[in-house]
């Protein structure tokens, strides 16, 4: 049934994305001879662990590894089973009939009898004046991209959870000062990563806070208007640097209304299947799972998805 790349073909397998869960699906469908494209996303292939240092907490690697070089590995397992990479986005699906369609950014159009859907999810934003106008000159969602740039300046980070407190700790070897703002008194982030951040004298914690606006000018954000929501007051708070670690974004705009979501626009799923409300679609990975969101339970729903897509074309072949 597999087919080559050209358009028109009709492929087996589709997996759209190329994060933990996208790569684990491709090797297991590979293995399996279904010879699987893998839409892997113009801009960031390799989804969030490619902006990662060192990934602590992956089995098999005691060391650690870098997250791009986990990656790497990743997509030559799967290349070396047959998959084969597009770099490119899917912008709009048709999963009405047996054969489903996707249109990618550049024109494509690509069919098949079974999608996989790990697309992931993006960094949530503040939403406030001055976010936008100072992205890329201040305002960043990646410390271990960006936190070079404001060696010797003061640092402010937005969250409460684990990723704010990691990009605070990692902040501090640039920052001059490294200002963690939480919109609570109380942290969602695992009580060690707090600890840390507590005996830190880098690291300030400013809690029942938040963001109403980054302020800037020429030279990129200098502060940001911060209002404490028990006593209302606002105050200035220096920043050159400021690092929005708020969550994610599940990323199913592409999919319109083509498969069930939740109210919050994660896909999904039938129990503990990776299937979505249509059948030959799966799903797997952050863009279903808010909870764990960690790359090896990403790549065992990766895994998962390969193993419900392959009985579902067993039973279609049959
Ligand atoms: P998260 O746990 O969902 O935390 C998001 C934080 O941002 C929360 O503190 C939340 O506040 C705050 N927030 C959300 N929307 C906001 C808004 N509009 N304005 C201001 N604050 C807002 O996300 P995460 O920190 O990215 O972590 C995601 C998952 O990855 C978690 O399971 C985490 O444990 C894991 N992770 C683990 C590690 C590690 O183990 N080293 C590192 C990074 C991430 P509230 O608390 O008030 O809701």
């Amino acid at each position: 049934m597999s087919n080559d790349n050209a358009n028109n073909a009709i492929h087996d397998a589709v997996i759209v994305g190329s994060g933990p869960a996208g790569y684990t699906a491709a090797i297991y469908l590979g293995r399996a001879g279904y010879q699987p494209l893998v839409i892997a996303g113009a801009l960031t292939p390799g989804g969030q662990l490619v902006n990662t240092t060192e990934v602590e907490n992956f089995p098999g690697f005691p060391d650690g590894i870098l997250g791009p070089d986990l990656m790497d590995a990743m997509q030559k397992q799967a290349e070396k089973f047959g998959a084969e990479l597009v770099y490119d986005d899917v912008v709009s699906v048709d999963f009405s009939g047996d054969v489903k369609t996707l249109t990618l950014d550049g024109g494509d159009v690509i069919q098949a009898r079974a999608v996989v859907v790990t697309t992931g999810s993006s960094y949530r934003k503040l939403g406030v004046p001055g976010e936008e106008e100072f992205s890329g000159r201040g305002v960043s969602y990646c410390a271990t991209c960006d936190g070079f740039f404001f060696r010797g300046k003061p640092i402010v980070v937005v969250g409460g959870g684990d990723s704010a407190f990691e990009e605070a700790l990692f902040l501090t070897r640039f920052g001059s000062s490294v200002t963690l703002i939480h919109r609570r008194d109380e942290f969602r982030a695992s009580k060690i990563m707090v600890d840390r951040a507590r005996e830190n004298e880098k690291i300030t914690l400013l809690t029942n806070s938040v963001v109403d606006r980054v302020n800037g000018d020429d030279s990129g954000a200098t502060s940001l208007t911060v209002r404490n929501v028990v006593s209302g007051e606002t105050s200035e708070v220096p920043a050159n640097g400021v690092f929005v670690a708020i969550g994610h974004t599940p990323s199913t705009g592409f999919l319109g209304d083509a498969i069930a979501l939740d109210a919050d626009g994660y896909i999904t799923v039938d129990g503990a299947s990776t299937r979505t409300s249509v059948p030959g679609v799966f799903a797997a990975g952050d863009v279903v799972d808010r909870t764990y969101r960690q790359a090896i339970s990403a790549a065992g729903m990766g895994c998962r998805a390969a193993l419900d897509a392959q009985s579902y074309l067993n039973a279609l072949g049959e």
